[in-house]
């Protein structure tokens, strides 16, 4: 749909619109029809690539026509998990994709040890003391009686196996929550005692939600795009503040959209403070984190793994993945056949909101790039670039009623809360364009 002046400044009325143009909102908008107000000037959100020519700042959404670029993501790498059957074939039309095998291990620097992921499926990579202790307070662990996601972990996989990684890696991966938060997502470090004991002395095959992924072929921002096409998405639409009673989202740039009913993939929180709605529960929490983009020369150590999880770093990180293990096509073209570039992502994780000032940004890139060289993964980088993710992962107290209230809130002024972070909930990119699908479908205009 072209823009009109209206929808550029005045008052737009419609009897539904859709805020947030990332993979939720774009199949919410695909399967309705309905307008999709994003405040970015791209599709897709935290799923969305980008490039970058090596030794030149200034991201580029396309690729350039030489293919002498790396191609990195907002949100550092993200692959396709699990998903619904149906959900997938959209996926395959709408930018064809490839299938990969899970490579993933945990590494300890101090002992240069990797241990294939999940770790307690693979004890025999430990030395004898560890590996008996950690079996045996595994397969006695007392009936389960936790409160926070630190008891869980300490119960499930015993005080030896948390003191060596679960604990120091949930440390850096929760900002330090994790000692307060409930548990999350047990199904992401699954126990079948029959596979730990066999682990215990030989190898095991790879299990978990993630054992095999898909990539589209032309990259992530193909599939953002072909959502996008079959959208009436408007750009550069921020949503600064929703009068939820006289049901008014007014924009950055000051243009108003007068709607009956509003879908949103907005974080909830930001909802909850920008129609003011008072919720009378105190907030759950999240944590945000910086994803850096690295592009250089391969090292010699460099793994073969996808992604790596650290439980120690001096930078700070708990995550490093590795794009160009996945598929070379992340490369400049010149650089893809010889094997001597390499394009990384590491994570690391704060509090939510506490987002660093640009000069410690820079000082962390920096002593990252430093460890990673020292790892041996990384040569001289020539592509390096930082991304704030400020609502990255949500949590919720024990036994919290917050987000249940706030969703109720919502829900009874006509605002329809869908997605990872509208609905605070942890699932990936298949999960999410299922779910816009669903109450896209549920809300089309005839
Ligand atoms: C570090 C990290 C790694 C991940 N890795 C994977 C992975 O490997 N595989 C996987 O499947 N999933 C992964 N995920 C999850 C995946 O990113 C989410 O499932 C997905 O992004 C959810 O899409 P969404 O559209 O709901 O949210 P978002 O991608 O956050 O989209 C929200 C959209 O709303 C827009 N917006 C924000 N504020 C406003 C406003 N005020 N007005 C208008 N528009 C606004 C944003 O610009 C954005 O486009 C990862 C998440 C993180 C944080």
């Amino acid at each position: 749909m072209k823009p009109t002046a209206a929808r550029r400044r005045g008052t737009e009325r419609v009897p539904l619109a859709i805020l947030g143009g990332g993979m939720t909102g774009l199949a919410a908008g695909w399967a309705s029809g309905l307008p999709v107000f994003e405040a970015e000037a791209a599709p897709g959100g935290i799923c969305s690539s980008y490039y970058l020519r090596p030794g030149k700042p200034g991201r580029l959404n396309n690729p350039p026509g030489d293919g002498e670029a790396y191609r990195f993501e907002i949100g550092g790498g993200h692959w396709i998990f699990g998903g619904d059957p149906a959900v997938l074939r959209l996926i395959h039309r709408l930018a064809p994709a490839k299938k990969y095998e899970r490579i993933s291990s945990v590494f300890f620097p101090e002992q240069n040890l990797y241990v294939p992921y999940p770790l307690q499926n693979h004890l025999h990579c430990f030395g004898r003391e560890l590996r008996s202790k950690a079996l045996v307070e595994i397969l006695t662990s007392p009936k389960p009686n936790f409160k926070t996601m630190a008891d869980w972990l300490t119960q499930s996989f015993g005080p030896t196996l948390t003191a060596a990684f679960f604990g120091p890696f949930h440390e850096l991966y929760t900002a330090g929550l994790w000692k307060s938060i409930a548990p999350q997502d047990p199904y992401k470090s699954p126990i079948d005692a029959g596979l730990v004991i066999r682990g215990a002395s030989n190898s095991t095959p790879p299990i978990g939600y993630n054992t095999t992924f898909l990539y589209p072929l032309a990259g992530l921002n193909a599939l953002a795009k072909g959502l996008a096409r079959g959208c009436d998405v408007q750009f550069g639409k921020r949503a600064a503040r929703i009068d939820a009673d006289s049901k008014t989202a007014t924009f950055q740039d000051g243009s108003e959209v007068k709607y009956e009913s509003l879908i949103s993939t907005l974080p909830l929180n930001h909802m909850i403070e920008m129609t003011g709605l008072k919720v009378k529960e105190p907030p759950d929490p999240y944590t945000s984190v910086l994803v850096l983009n690295i592009g250089g020369m391969r090292g010699e150590h460099c793994p073969p793994d996808h992604w790596l999880y650290v439980p120690a770093s001096r930078a700070g990180f708990h995550r490093v993945g590795f794009y160009s293990n996945v598929d070379a096509s992340f490369l400049p073209r010149s650089t893809r056949k010889s094997a001597s570039r390499v394009s990384i992502y590491v994570e690391r994780t704060y509090q939510g909101g506490q987002k660093p000032a640009p000069g410690e940004i820079r000082d962390y890139s920096q002593t990252t790039v430093r460890e990673l060289q020292e790892w041996g993964y990384l040569g001289d980088a020539e592509a390096l670039d930082p991304t704030w993710i400020d609502v990255a992962y949500t949590w919720s107290w024990p036994g919290s009623k917050w987000r249940a209230a706030a969703l109720r809130a919502l829900e009874k002024h006509d605002i329809q809360m869908v997605g990872r972070y509208a609905r605070w909930t942890f699932q990936g990119i298949a999960d999410s364009i299922r779910d816009g699908l669903y109450v896209g479908a549920a809300n089309r205009i005839k």
